[in-house]
């Protein structure tokens, strides 16, 4: 059938109107509903082996674009729409964006379901159907709030299977019932499945606060994606989620298994399953109770779960590395302790040494010690990340199980983060090279043939004008900021963390304010902006978000800074955000702390749509920096082995870092205390300001200090560059040619050859 034929059955049936009789809203519905049916009609890949990529989160951002691009209609639909005088566009804004995901992570776990479809893999992922994505972030008087961001509307993405399975809690029961994503594979005719579990009877919905009634756990089980874990109660509720989502996620491995008709003990031959960060830990004892309750000796059950099931790991920030106390999962899971304690025993059996244990003296599991030892394949996400991890955060296990640990540089498709959200940028690539780099991103290396075509070179800065144009209109029509699209635009977007070090990027702006407001004008105007949520508990983050805030509004006011510097934090960044933020951006801000940023994935967008880094050789910043070589990136700061030296107090005298010290330059000093200065504190909250100031000068945990000469120093040198428009430009293009290395699908690649090993 036509598709115009199609869209008219459906806007008829849904509402009883003709397509051109519809309003925006209900076009996006009848899309939508188009779009899934077709996806849900593909056929799921071929292969005796598949994939189960577990994670607590999945960021996937709109769908609707990418999935007509994937069904390979966006063109026709678009046109289609052109015909009724509608704008395609418009129509895919209507979609409410499922924030299922905090950040990065989740945001991967997207991107790999995208690659896996996209290659034809046998591979779904399984999680959890928030109700509630992450919250919805609003400032008031320089402040973050936070409010609920509900994303399910009457029609949505997700399909009811009718399958559910019972779960044990300690106590009570309760069913899971599974609804499924389709993800149709981009340029084949497969789809895979995100399924998502959820509670029979969810509680519809009202609002309680962000202290809802943590008791509740059968109708709240799935209302939020994790819950604040800053006090006892909402801690357990997140052990409550994980057990629901690995005990019915077993499950439904086993079945499927099953109805294969495939014997128990050959699951490792058939299923693998990927668990992203320690999150999904507990499908490890989980499919050994199964297995071992379906009749199968403990032995056995060990043996198959130990050839199914690795891990990633995320981090190496101490505090993010999950460890529940026993006493937790006895409440939540019961039948779930004595294997972890029959586990515990027999790793300690073999290796006595405490470092090792899955249990600790003080009766806390280590989910990432429990996944090592009974997982085959460690895998860490960047190479200098992984490095951190043989040789020190995980040293004693790599020492015991060396073969186990491999580095997965991680990766984003191209689909969405260039393809559909750059679409000058790629028409225009697709003029110089041709097509085919959307099925390959590697073939983008051909860019590196016009450097030299002043063409090319010409259109790509118009390119970047017109996307940073496009960014000023939505600026303005959402906040109501105004910036000079002439102006270099300089951006950090990530989670706040004090390791991304947002409040050294404050010092900067408060140094060009004090050189401006002291007649010392900057090389040219900058615009600086931001995009973060804080935790709701992270106390530090919600201070750097209020201080970021004053110096926005500070020099918002002040008409001599305005023209030459300009600072906005978009409200309530997610990946829609991102979509418009990254084409637009010249320079990307990566300064996390080295050894601290595992990977990071926004560099590589950014780096994919033109944007030239200016970072830490940290994480993945590491190997761009080695692709695109000196000329083209802006590095600084201390390397991550001096940084674990301070650490360990070995540097730079056996007394660790000392910011004190730093903070008394002369060139640090007054950049430090102006957050406590008379100018702003009229502006901002004096306790927050003043907090972090002393937290600054005397803690300053993840060495802001250590770096900001040098930070100052190569940001300046990025900014008076730009200038040379030709330079810059071919800087751009390098940066664009070399980015194919982060496609996750070479990153998907990658992790099917040497662990999936599907096909
Ligand atoms: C890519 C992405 C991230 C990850 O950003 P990092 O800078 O790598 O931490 C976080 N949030 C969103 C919405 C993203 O799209």
């Amino acid at each position: 059938m036509q598709l115009k034929e199609q869209l008219f059955q459906t806007t008829q049936a849904r509402f009883g109107s003709a397509p051109d009789q519809c309003d925006d809203h209900q076009l996006y519905e009848a899309l939508l509903i188009l779009a899934r049916n077709m996806s849900q009609d593909r056929p799921a890949p071929k292969g005796d082996r598949k994939l189960y990529y577990f994670s607590a989160e999945f960021l996937m951002g709109k769908l609707l674009s990418n999935n007509l691009l994937a069904l390979g209609i966006h063109g026709q639909v678009k046109d289609l729409l052109a015909d009724l005088g509608r704008d395609l566009g418009v129509i895919e804004s209507m979609e409410p964006e499922p924030s299922l995901g905090n950040g990065g992570l989740g945001r991967l776990a997207a991107c790999f379901l995208d690659s896996i479809a996209a290659l034809g893999l046998p591979g779904d992922g399984v999680g959890l159907n928030y109700h509630y994505g992450l919250f919805r972030q609003k400032f008031d008087r320089s402040r973050q709030t936070e409010a609920p961001d509900p994303w399910m509307e009457r029609d949505s993405w997700l399909i009811p299977t009718g399958v559910s399975f019972d779960v044990p809690f300690g106590g009570f029961d309760l069913k899971a019932v599974l609804y499924d994503i389709a993800i149709p594979g981009a340029g084949g005719g497969c789809a895979n499945r995100l399924h998502l579990f959820d509670v029979a009877e969810p509680a519809d919905a009202p609002w309680v606060g962000i202290d809802f009634d943590k008791g509740d756990i059968a109708h709240r089980l799935t209302s939020f994606l994790y819950p604040d874990d800053s006090d006892e109660a909402g801690r357990l509720l997140r052990v409550y989620q994980q057990y629901f989502m690995v005990s019915a996620g077993a499950q439904l491995i086993l079945s499927e298994l099953e109805s294969k008709g495939y014997p128990l003990n050959t699951l490792a031959d058939h299923v693998v399953v990927q668990i992203n960060d320690t999150h999904p830990s507990m499908v490890i004892p989980e499919l050994i109770r199964l297995l071992t309750a379906r009749g199968m000796s403990f032995d056995e059950a060990l043996d198959q779960v130990r050839r199914t099931c690795a891990y990633t790991n995320h981090t190496i920030l101490a505090e993010a590395l999950e460890k529940w106390p026993l006493a937790f999962i006895e409440k939540v899971a019961p039948q779930l302790a004595p294997v972890i304690l029959e586990l515990d025993r027999r790793m300690k059996e073999a290796y006595p040494d405490p470092k090792l244990a899955i249990l600790d003296g003080e009766g806390r599991v280590h989910m990432a010690h429990m996944d090592i030892h009974c997982g085959f394949s460690v895998n860490g996400v960047a190479a200098l990340h992984t490095d951190i991890l043989k040789n020190s955060e995980l040293k004693h296990f790599y020492d015991i199980y060396p073969e186990k640990f491999n580095n997965k540089t991680n990766g984003v498709t191209f689909r969405r983060w260039l393809e559909a959200c750059d679409p000058e940028l790629a028409a225009l690539i697709d003029s110089c090279i041709g097509a085919d780099w959307r099925q390959d991103a590697k073939k983008l290396e051909k860019l590196l043939g016009f450097q030299e075509d002043e063409s090319v070179l010409e259109r790509l800065l118009e390119v970047k004008q017109h996307n940073k144009e496009r960014l000023c209109w939505v600026l303005w029509a959402s906040q109501h900021i105004e910036v000079d699209p002439q102006s270099v635009f300089d951006i950090q977007v990530k989670r706040l963390h004090e390791y991304k070090r947002q409040q050294m990027n404050a010092l900067y702006i408060i140094r060009k304010y004090l050189d401006i407001k002291a007649g010392k004008l900057p090389e040219r105007p900058v615009t600086i902006l931001f995009g973060a949520k804080a935790a709701p508990a992270y106390v530090m983050a919600k201070h750097i978000i209020h201080l970021i805030l004053c110096l926005q509004k500070l020099i918002d006011q002040d008409p001599q800074v305005r023209p030459w510097l300009r600072v906005a934090m978009v409200e309530n960044y997610n990946v829609t955000w991102a979509e418009r933020l990254i084409p637009a951006c010249d320079i990307s801000e990566q300064i996390s702390l080295a050894s601290k940023e595992a990977s990071g994935t926004s560099n590589m967008k950014f780096m994919a749509n033109g944007a030239v880094t200016l970072g830490t050789l940290d994480g993945a910043n590491v190997e761009i920096a080695q692709l695109v070589g000196g000329d083209n990136i802006y590095t600084f700061g201390q390397k991550s082995d001096t940084v674990i030296g301070l650490y360990k107090g070995e540097e730079p005298d056996g007394r660790g870092y000392r910011p004190l010290e730093y903070y008394h330059r002369p060139a640090v000093e007054p950049l430090v205390d102006f957050l406590v200065s008379p100018e702003l504190l009229a502006i901002g909250d004096p306790a927050s300001l003043s907090t972090l100031w002393k937290d600054m000068k005397n803690k300053d945990w993840f060495m802001a200090l250590l770096d900001i000469e040098d930070y100052i120093e190569a940001k300046d040198r990025a900014i008076k560059d730009y200038g040379d428009r030709r330079a810059w430009a071919k800087k751009m293009l390098v940066n664009i040619a070399k980015s194919g290395y982060f496609s996750s699908d070479r990153t998907i690649e990658q992790y099917n050859e040497d662990i999936w090993k599907l096909k």
